[in-house]
């Protein structure tokens, strides 16, 4: 079965306010392709994502991209949305627009994040065309696991860049920050890049004193979580408290727009809250939380339960 996108956006059907991820057989992949002109050599610019449990390989397809080793064209976008009835949408438009309760659709039946796998697989084999070392065209091998270099042999595997992300608390609040780029109203924890020869307590440690001037102490490793975003992230969540006494945040705008510590009563509603995040945003709330596809979520959930001493019912 074949995932398809678009420069990088993935097919999805609406389903009344819901996004179904539709999927074509060989033969359904073949006739699409034969009605825009193209052969079935282009299905061999697929990459393997997974397999469901009855070993039916899945595989997901960009009919946008066009790749350097090949003469293949792109296909036209709005042409192929008519045919499919569906569009191509930007993965973190639809990340954000789905409600709480919809978000395990982008996945039905489906291994966990699959369009945010393919789509970060996808991103990968664009970026890496050409080999670094001597500027000729790498070549995809079946599956789409690594490229080759066929002039010098190097091997290139798709790659993750490990980046933590941590809750501060302060005992009875958690520290939430914003950057500019993102939805209005939304707050996250506090995440970035761990650097050359950093390990993830040192990352954490650096990261919270450059962005908000707080020392922490007690990082707990609390889940991970692969992110496409901005370009493949394995995401590290952690929680830390902050030195007691020591509160007072100095946001570095550079950055950050904002961050605060907010208390275990507005984290609690805003995490009740129903409805997508456009019917969110449009209420006169302070406060907005990342989706449940996010892993913010559920750090922040996993506090307010600990902070509250009791599950949190939605
Ligand atoms: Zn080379």
């Amino acid at each position: 079965m074949f995932y398809l996108f678009h420069d990088l956006d993935p097919l999805l059907q609406a389903s009344g306010h819901r996004y179904l991820v539709p999927r074509l057989s060989r033969a359904e992949l073949e006739g699409l392709l034969g009605k825009f002109g193209q052969d079935s050599q282009k299905i061999e610019d697929s990459v393997l994502i997974g397999c469901s449990n009855q070993q039916e390989a899945w595989f997901a397809l960009d009919l946008g991209l066009k790749s350097a080793s090949s003469v293949r064209a792109s296909l036209p976008r709005a042409e192929m949305e008519a045919e499919l009835g569906g569009s191509f949408v930007k993965l973190r438009q639809a990340v954000f627009q789905l409600n709480s309760a919809d978000s395990s659709l982008l996945f039905t039946a489906q291994a966990p994040p699959l369009c945010l796998q393919a789509q970060a697989l996808l991103r990968w084999h664009d970026g890496h065309q050409f080999c670094s070392r001597s500027g000729q065209p790498t070549q995809k091998n079946m599956a789409g696991s690594k490229r080759l270099c066929p002039a010098n042999k190097i091997i290139y595997y798709p790659q993750m860049a490990p980046v933590v992300i941590t809750l501060v608390s302060d005992g009875a609040r958690c520290l939430l920050a914003r950057q500019s780029a993102f939805p209005k109203g939304l707050y996250s924890a506090l995440a970035g890049f761990c650097d050359i020869g950093e390990s993830v307590e040192d990352a954490v440690q650096r990261e919270v004193a450059e962005e908000v001037g707080l020392e922490v102490e007690d990082i707990q490793y609390s889940a991970s979580q692969h992110w496409p975003f901005p370009n493949s992230s394995l995401m590290i969540a952690c929680h830390a408290t902050v030195k007691p006494g020591h509160t007072e945040i100095q946001v570095n705008l550079k950055e950050l727009e904002a961050a605060a510590w907010f208390g275990l009563d507005e984290v609690t509603a805003a995490l009740r809250r129903k409805g997508s995040f456009a019917q969110q945003q449009g209420e006169a709330s302070p406060l907005l939380l990342p989706p449940k596809l996010a892993i913010a979520h559920h750090m922040i959930k996993k506090w307010v339960e600990k902070q509250s001493g009791s599950p949190l019912t939605a």
